[in-house]
């Protein structure tokens, strides 16, 4: 077969330089794409020998990313299908554009609303290459190995070449703004960020060793990825300490995490996973922590996943595999899809029956482990209608003794001894047992209960509870609501004279902040035989406003 040049398939004759300009920022995706394909190349040739139509050899099975910093080249090599010189002019010369072509014309003027996602695939290997060649040889029998070769411009040749191998190089000649693709580090650190968790090994370069004072090249390959990721195993082949170690592999040196949940899921969309509650330190920061990263196929794609997994998981962990997640979109756009939505509201699913069945068949634990999952479901209960509703089964209120309840079980406690003249059930709580402790002293001698609602967004989940729980109020122990619930005979007055009084209460009043003096009352009613003689009441309804003010 004789040289043969010709012009690819598409209409817009400049299409590189617009590849190179509008995809400026994300110039390294070109090695994810050049690598599924490789990846693509070699499941298509073991589900061929699964048919029986391939009957070669099926050993090394992998893909090799070699730097040649001489030659100033990047080969991505394969031992997959290979392609016949027919199949790259169907694949290549023609098809493999039309879908790159369609999308410039589409995105063109929005340029700086695209994520780089697009599956722009093989030519986005110009965004980085003066140069690219194909050397590959098909998988058919008697086939001719052929090399393709294109400088950038929409002409390519394409030519016979020896080759052994079954499979295909691509080799990219780097151009001269991309040289930091040439190094080892660079190319590394991509493989690790893109490539960790693919199905078939990836090897670059080899493996190190410190010797003589420096690390050095051993004669083994270093393998990138782990090629069985847990979330591809069924939940019944893995043990808890699988969801740990997997857990570790994707967050190293953080604490184990509270719970997972397994996702699988394939209709009326693809879906696997793991999600994880980590333990969540002391502040909301799940972005140091890392987050939720989002996987195509084994393929990253993001952990930018805002918009694909409702807000409140945004404070959870771990991996989500879809191929049905439009990944070639704007953030904007991925918001407002229907199959995005849809999967957002099967994850939140997910999660709720997730929790609620360890709380139904494991109440201690999940006692035992409420301090730190409660932040998800208070987070979840704010921010997501159904999550609520849901939640509302097994959500817990905690005592001051300790003791758990949820809201049926609560409100059944307090509702003889706390329920107004009004016919609403007050609930006392605290926002520091320790400062308040002679107010939950008070109350508690009183018959009373009291919540501690200390956490980090109690204050604007008493809001929600107030909607949720028909005919409630909730009233911090030390406002003066309290007491109204308690009777004028069962209060003991301090034996002092008028005179005292008002030398007390002038000491206790220069004890109170200036700004805050008019929400306070000095009181010398006990609320009961054994309590304090004299308490330092504050208006509930001032001090939530203060509150929620602080809070914004
Ligand atoms: P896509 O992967 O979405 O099909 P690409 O532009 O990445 O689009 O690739 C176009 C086509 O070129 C592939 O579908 C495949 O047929 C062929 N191809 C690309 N790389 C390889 C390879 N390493 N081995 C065999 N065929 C390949
Ligand atoms: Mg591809």
């Amino acid at each position: 077969m004789d040289t043969k040049t010709g012009k690819i398939g598409v209409t817009t004759d400049n299409i590189f330089p617009v590849i190179k300009k509008f995809l400026y920022s994300d110039h390294e995706i070109f090695l994810r794409e050049l690598v599924s394909n490789a990846i693509d190349a070699t499941q298509k040739l073991r589900t061929l020998s699964s048919f029986g139509e391939y009957k070669g050899t099926l050993d090394d099975m992998n893909v090799r990313v070699a730097i040649d910093k001489e030659a100033g080249t990047l080969t991505v090599s394969d031992h997959g299908i290979g392609m016949t010189a027919e199949d790259i002019d169907k694949y290549i010369n023609q098809i493999a554009f039309s879908g790159a072509e369609e999308f410039l014309a589409k995105y063109k003027d929005r340029a700086e609303n695209i994520i780089g996602h697009f599956g722009l695939g093989f030519y986005s290997a110009f965004m980085v290459a003066k140069k690219v060649e194909i050397r590959t040889l098909s998988y058919k029998e008697g086939s001719q190995a052929m090399m393709w070769s294109c400088d950038g411009s929409p002409e390519y040749t394409m030519e016979p070449i020896e080759k052994k191998e079954r499979g295909t190089n691509i080799v990219l000649y780097i151009d001269d703004d991309n040289k930091d693709f040439l190094e080892q580090a660079r190319i590394d650190t991509l493989l690790k960020k893109y490539c960790r968790f693919l199905p078939v090994p990836v090897i670059s370069g080899k493996q190190q060793e410190w010797k003589d004072g420096k690390m050095t090249d051993t004669d083994r390959d270093n393998v990138i990825n782990n090629t069985e990721p847990a979330w591809t195993k069924k939940p019944a082949d893995l043990t808890d300490e699988d969801y740990r170690a997997f857990y570790r592999e994707l967050y190293p040196g953080q604490d184990d995490p509270l719970f997972w949940i397994h996702l699988n899921v394939d209709y009326p969309f693809t879906l696997t996973g793991i999600l994880y509650f980590p333990k969540i330190k002391s502040n909301i920061d799940i972005n140091r922590q890392g987050r939720i990263q989002l996987y195509c196929n084994q393929v990253f794609v993001t952990d930018s996943v805002e918009g694909v997994v409702p807000e409140f998981m945004m404070l959870m962990q771990g991996v989500i595999d879809s191929p049905d997640i439009p990944l070639n979109v704007s953030r904007s756009y991925l918001q407002s899809d229907s199959a995005v939505k849809k999967i957002s509201g099967y994850i939140t699913r997910k999660v709720a029956d997730r929790l609620d069945e360890i709380f139904t068949q494991n109440r201690t634990d999940f006692e035992a482990k409420w301090d730190d999952i409660k932040i998800f479901i208070e987070y979840g209960m704010l921010t997501d209608e159904k999550f609520a509703d849901r939640a509302k089964k097994f959500v817990l209120l905690k005592d001051t003794e300790g003791k758990f309840f949820t809201l049926d079980e609560y409100k059944a406690l307090i509702e003889p001894t706390q329920t107004d003249k009004d016919g609403t059930t007050v609930y006392l709580y605290t926002t520091d047992p320790t400062a308040q402790y002679n107010y939950i002293n008070a109350a508690t001698e009183r018959g009373y209960d009291v919540l501690v609602m200390d956490g980090q967004l109690d204050s604007h989940f008493i809001g929600l509870l107030e909607q949720k729980v028909e005919k409630s109020r909730f009233v911090r122990v030390d406002s003066d609501v309290i007491d109204n619930l308690i009777s004028k005979e069962d209060r003991k007055v301090a034996d002092l004279t008028p005179l005292q009084r008002n030398e007390l209460t002038t000491i206790f009043r220069s004890q109170i902040p200036a700004v805050d003096k008019a929400e306070f009352l000095v009181s010398f009613e006990a609320l009961s035989a054994t309590a304090a003689p004299v308490m330092i009441t504050q208006n509930e309804y001032m001090r939530r406003m203060k509150d929620m003010a602080a809070m914004q």
